[in-house]
């Protein structure tokens, strides 16, 4: 077994930690199961080190001067570079050795000089904490990320802040590059030499924004596989999540004011609980369509009015702009079009916003990939690179063909397959679905994979719904499923209901948290149970027909009943009632349940119901 290498995304706002083992990237949690560490630390009486994290951020507004927050910011900058950024800051940046920004803290002897590597340093002894702790061994390696335009000398203080943390930095990566590596992007190719690829990295958080355009080529002296060049990048420090949360409390701010008049004026509390607020409005805005804003006022006066999404987007619309501007600029400065882009990747919090992935889809005109969760696709990325560096990544999941099968849950539990184990990727494919209840107008598409026939055996990749169908018969609205897996082994998931044009989609990397022993033990599994798995599928389905057949035969029957003779309607209701205890049986459980004289049940029943439907049928006509 070869060291452990950790990968590190050393952020901003938040930091994370992540490795790479044979089930794939994950990232590591704190004993409370909190994966981002706010890159926040707190200095006490004597310049020591009071907190990191999660709690010095909790008290950040009570101790302006002694927290350190955006420490990157300022990292291997000088201080006169860094004027205005400093002057947003609530603690003191000053010029410290060779001129290099420092931060000036409160001490009871006078003041400290803290460098930013320093206060790194504390973040970074935090993430190897974490990671030791979950993995139960000491680490002393990591690679590290860094934004694409940082230099040398940025490189070299955050290098010299993971020794500070007892941390080797045995490479210090891009973030783009990183977020490309999480998606499989310029693996060390298992299938020979590919053609460059260009990639685009859209990273939109909270404060900054940042575009990378990327080339990646193969080569065969880059250790460990593809060559990543950055081709140009652009953006913004100063735009990001917040603006727009802002833009929803000046909003907020100004109604009040109409409704209640110009005096009422805020204290920084109700400020800061305001931010909360509007954040949370934003963040519930990308799930829903409407969400409610209610603030006290006191004396009884509550400010209440609904949010859309059509009004958030309203007031994000500029900030996005302003996104695609640096877009359009880092495709120009990069020398390419838009159509030799091959693949865009989402980073940051931000991205998770509707508007916010049409935009990219629109400008670009591809879909960009999703998949993974974008506060962790960095330092999932990092790790990709660490496990290449340790040599530990066998590559065991990197396939030309899909390892399991793929396919989705139908109405009973059954998985309805679309793509077959060992079917060569990129690949696609289509299936018609339609709903099983009347007046349904959701439908959930529940991704499964797996070689088995029932859901409860196979693994779960992602559900999502398809909302809005317009409200028809069962069996009549037509959900057209579609499947595509790309070469990377991104799977697209998308749900289209022909009608109404109602989409929806999801995407998953399904070779995420998965093993070669698995595969096989699954494989295995699924040859012992053959037998047994075909025969509860068919009881299944006999189940899912037998019960619409019933509903449709009881409904006839209710409207004819008088129309045909007794001993027809008696040997009608005595084959329901065999039906019916099969269908009861099946609910039990179906292994234990006779597909055959389940079948010849319902075959009788079909065949005695011929009248019914008759006198249904000519009633229906005369009428
Ligand atoms: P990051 O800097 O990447 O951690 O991104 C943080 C930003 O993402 C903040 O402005 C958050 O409000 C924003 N964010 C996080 N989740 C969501 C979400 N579901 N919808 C919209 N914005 C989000």
């Amino acid at each position: 077994m070869s060291t452990q290498i950790l990968g590190i995304d050393l952020g901003t706002t938040n930091s994370l930690v992540a490795i790479c083992d044979e089930r794939g990237p994950r990232v590591l949690r704190d004993e409370d199961g909190h994966a981002l560490v706010p890159s926040v630390v707190r200095f006490g009486t004597r310049g020591e080190v009071v907190a990191v994290g999660r709690e010095a951020l909790a008290h950040a507004v009570e101790f302006p001067r002694e927290t350190v927050y955006s420490a990157k910011r300022l990292v291997g900058r000088s201080a006169t570079e860094i004027g205005e950024v400093a002057a947003r800051l609530p603690y003191r940046v000053v010029p410290g050795p060779r001129g290099i920004a420092a931060i000036e803290v409160p001490t009871s002897a006078g003041s400290a000089l803290v460098t930013p590597q320093e206060v790194a340093a504390h973040v970074l002894a935090r993430l190897k904490t974490i990671a030791e702790r979950e993995l139960q061994h000491g680490v002393s390696k990591a690679v590290i990320t860094v934004p694409a335009y940082f230099d040398d000398g940025q490189r070299q203080a955050t290098r010299d802040a993971a020794r500070l943390a007892g941390l080797e930095a045995v490479r210090i990566v891009n973030e783009p590059t990183a977020a490309s590596l999480a998606y499989g992007l310029g693996r060390p190719a298992s299938r020979g030499p590919r053609k460059a690829e260009r990639i685009a990295v859209y990273d939109f958080g909270g404060g900054t924004f940042d575009i990378s355009i990327l080339e990646i080529s193969s080569d065969e002296s880059a250790a460990g596989g593809d060559l990543f060049q950055v081709l140009a990048t652009a953006g913004d420090t100063a735009l990001g999540g917040d603006d727009i949360d802002r833009a929803i409390i000046d909003l907020v701010m100004r109604e009040i004011r109409e409704t209640f008049g110009a005096a009422l004026d805020f204290p920084p509390s109700a400020r800061q609980a305001l931010r909360q607020f509007a954040e949370g409005a934003k963040v519930a805005l990308s799930e829903r369509e409407t969400t409610t804003l209610e603030v006290g006022l006191g004396t009884g006066r509550t400010y209440r009015r609904t949010l859309t999404r059509a009004d958030l987007e309203a007031l994000a619309a500029p900030f996005v702009e302003r996104t695609l501007v640096s877009c359009r600029r880092a495709l120009a400065d990069s020398g390419c079009n838009v159509e030799s882009i091959d693949r865009v990747v989402l980073v940051g919090g931000s991205t998770r916003m509707p508007i916010v992935r049409r935009e990219v889809e629109r400008v670009f005109g591809k879909v960009p990939y999703t998949a993974l969760n974008p506060d962790e696709v960095v330092a999932l990325g990092a790790a990709v690179q660490a496990a290449i560096l340790a040599g530990d990544r066998r590559d065991l999941l990197l396939f030309d063909v899909l390892p399991l099968s793929l396919g989705i849950e139908t109405v009973g539990g059954a998985v309805a397959k679309l793509l077959m184990r060992n079917a060569t990727v990129p690949a696609r494919a289509k299936e018609m679905f339609s709903t099983s209840v009347d007046g349904q107008t959701n439908v959930k598409i529940h991704v499964m994979q797996g070689e088995r026939e029932l859901v409860q055996h196979c693994r779960s990749l992602g559900q999502f719904e398809l909302r809005g169908i317009p409200p028809m018969p069962a069996g009549i609205p037509q959900v057209e499923v579609e499947f595509l897996v790309d070469q990377n082994g991104v799977l697209d998931v998308s749900a289209v209901e022909r009608r109404s044009g109602r989409r929806a989609s999801i995407q998953v990397v399904p070779s995420y948290g998965l093993t070669r022993d698995e595969v096989d033990r699954i494989e295995a599994e699924s040859f012992r149970h053959a037998r047994e798995d075909m025969h509860v599928h068919r009881v299944i389905d006999l189940r899912v027909n037998a019960a619409l057949d019933l509903k449709w035969i009881e409904t006839a029957l209710a409207r004819v009943r008088g129309e045909l003779p007794a001993a027809t309607v008696a040997e009608v209701e005595a084959r329901m009632d065999e039906v019916r205890s099969f269908l009861a049986a099946a609910d039990r459980d179906a292994a234990s349940v006779d597909a055959n004289c389940f079948h010849q049940a319902k075959d009788a029943l079909d065949r005695a119901s011929v009248p019914v439907h008759e006198k249904a049928i000519a009633q229906s006509l005369r009428s």
